[in-house]
């Protein structure tokens, strides 16, 4: 049909209409309304297998992949997640439920986060998860205490910090570690918990982890994580006769959200990490651990793009053109919390000349609902036209909210033509589900 290939399976007609996975997100608005997350499953298959081979070119290696579902979690998501053969990461008892309803094997459940609460821990011991990835020294005593009662073997996993923090474009070593997640390395309270796990009748110490930051471009913040922590896995190997079966790498792989992100190749990323774990073993001689890694945002994020339909339009002459959409912060949160950038397109006028900067405005009562501060888009795209917002697949049905009493958009997954809804809408009544009025509501409505 002569499409002009975008991302994925991102094509543009030559009417100018935006096609995701063989068909016209036109026609998928005009179906499901708008707002709109629409999904390109091929994309996400495509960034597993980039990681599996990524892998699978170390012969001989053991790898896990665990998805951090907290990027994207639905049932739909886990089920491909699962039909994959990936891991899964959850962090809280609303994830791992979500996991479980969606079938995932509980072996290749991980469970993770600061504040696990007893029920939460509980939770993941009846469904007898794969691992634990224990972050303080409560959770340590109190795990223990909940598998002696339970007279129940758990695999855990240690998370420390050590002492590199990965930003966008560099890392830094911090002397003094700031962290609310994990045992410290520098200052050996990691030491101490190890020491603390391998006394424990009921947890098996398979492992340690480490997640140090996200939307990482280069490698040295992965490669500079793994010489500290095997430095510190050869010291507890010859002093508390630790085994380290798993060195747990975490996520943070970076997407690409506009043309300024240069992320690496998949491979890229694993060379660097694969290499480093063997040299660091073999100068230490300590035998390869399972290497495992928790990519999220490199999963889902470029995959998903959202659809909005143009509103109100205004003018401040000489100063900004504002477009509102009927979606905003309450969908996408990314932009207010933290400044992240983002592309967009008009969906049915792709192919006219961008003469006209704007301002895409969210329909929240915030003056900080601006989802992209400045856009070329074509003159004539305005109230009714749709607008696609690229890369918006994680963070942002994750972190969606009902501010201003919002329904959370649809999500529909697309791939070879066709289109399946795989969360609602929400209505106004399911706005309203958990309210309890205080008197019998008169019936206005
Ligand atoms: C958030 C998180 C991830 C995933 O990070 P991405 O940037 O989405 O890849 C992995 N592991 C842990 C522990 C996390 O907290």
């Amino acid at each position: 049909m002569g499409r002009i290939a975008v991302f994925g399976t991102q094509e543009i007609n030559r009417d100018g209409h935006l096609y995701i996975g063989g068909i016209d997100t036109n026609d998928l608005a005009g179906e499901f309304g708008t707002p709109l997350y629409v999904y390109d499953t091929a994309l996400i298959k495509d960034k597993i297998n980039q990681f599996k081979k990524a892998f699978d070119k170390h012969e001989g290696l053991n790898w896990q992949i665990a998805y951090a579902s907290k990027a994207f979690s639905t049932l739909a998501m886990i089920q491909l997640v699962n039909e994959q053969g990936l891991s899964l990461d959850v962090v809280s008892g609303g994830e791992l439920f979500t996991a479980l309803k969606a079938g995932m094997d509980p072996e290749r459940i991980h469970f993770h986060g600061n504040n696990k609460s007893e029920s939460e821990l509980a939770m993941a011991l009846d469904a007898r998860i794969g691992a634990v990835i224990v972050d303080n020294r409560d959770e340590l005593e109190l795990l223990e205490r909940m598998c002696t009662e339970r007279d129940q073997q758990i695999a855990i996993l240690l998370r420390v910090t050590p002492g590199i923090e990965a930003h966008t474009h560099e890392f830094i070593m911090t002397g003094q570690d700031d962290s609310k997640f994990g045992f410290n390395l520098a200052n050996g309270t990691a030491q101490q918990a190890v020491k603390q796990a391998l006394q424990a009748a009921h947890l098996q110490l398979i492992g340690i982890h480490a997640h140090i930051g996200s939307q990482i471009f280069e490698t040295n913040g992965f490669t500079g994580a793994i010489r500290v922590m095997l430095k510190h896995v050869n010291q507890w190997t010859r002093e508390l006769g630790f085994a380290l079966n798993v060195l747990n790498v975490g996520g943070g792989f970076g997407i690409r959200y506009t043309e300024k992100d240069r992320p690496l190749p998949i491979t890229s990323y694993i060379d660097a990490i694969v290499e480093t774990a063997e040299e660091e073993c073999a100068r230490y001689r300590l035998p390869m651990p399972a290497l495992w890694i928790e990519p999220g945002r490199s999963i889902v994020g470029e995959a998903g793009t959202s659809l909005y339909t143009v509103g109100a339009a205004k003018t401040i002459p000489g100063i900004r053109n504002y477009l509102s959409i009927d979606g905003g912060m309450a969908d996408n949160i990314r932009p207010s919390l933290y400044q992240a950038e983002y592309q967009a397109i008009c969906a049915n006028r792709a192919l006219e000349p961008k003469t006209n900067k704007v301002a895409i405005a969210g329909k929240c009562c915030e003056s900080g609902d601006i989802l992209i501060k400045e856009l070329m888009l074509p003159e004539t795209c305005s109230s009714g036209d749709l607008l696609a917002v690229f890369s918006t697949g994680a963070y942002g049905y994750s972190m969606a909210s009902h501010y201003n009493r919002i329904a959370n958009p649809a999500v529909v997954f697309v791939e070879n033509g066709e289109a399946t809804l795989v969360v609602r809408r929400e209505s106004y009544e399911d706005l309203i589900r958990c309210d309890v009025p205080l008197k019998n509501l008169s019936p206005n409505i």
